[in-house]
């Protein structure tokens, strides 16, 4: 069983209430299970919301109780997003998921590059928190850019 970000496969929850459906991940998952996630969604959060970034660390920083994920308004949403990041989790462990395809540079689900906090389009090193979580976890995480 494989964990998908629903906005890879058409699923309208990013956060500009669109999504991002891509063909080369409808391809891979042909003729495979899958469970489509949203971690924010899980995490309580609406839709459409706000632009969020990871200002201070990675996804690995904000589950070790240092980093910060803020709003484009300087919000603190870091409880909601680590919420959506164990949620996720669950439901990897109910479905015994040993991978997932995650969409590259959210503060979620990016796992090689993250957006930097300053909201200007600049990319850093670093993984979201749920990704960060997953592959803490054992969980095998590729994104749409790496399949
Ligand atoms: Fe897609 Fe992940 Fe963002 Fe949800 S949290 S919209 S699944 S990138």
């Amino acid at each position: 069983m494989i964990l998908v970000a629903a906005c890879l496969l058409g699923v309208n929850c990013r956060y500009d209430g669109n999504s991002c459906k891509n063909e080369k991940v409808l391809e891979y998952i042909k003729d495979k299970n899958i469970i489509p996630i949203c971690p924010e969604q899980l995490g309580g959060l609406a839709t459409p919301r706000m632009p969020v970034e990871i200002a201070e660390g990675d996804g690995s920083t904000v589950l070790e109780g240092n980093g910060k994920v803020v709003n484009k308004e300087g919000e603190d949403v870091s409880e909601a997003f680590l919420k959506g990041a164990y949620e996720t989790l669950k439901i990897a462990k109910l479905f015994n998921c040993k991978e997932a395809i995650l969409k590259a540079k959210s503060p979620s689900c990016g796992s090689k590059k993250i957006y930097d906090g300053t909201f200007n389009g600049v990319l850093k090193k670093g993984k979201g928190i749920t990704a960060a979580l997953l592959e803490k976890e054992g969980i095998k995480v590729k994104s749409e850019e790496n399949l």
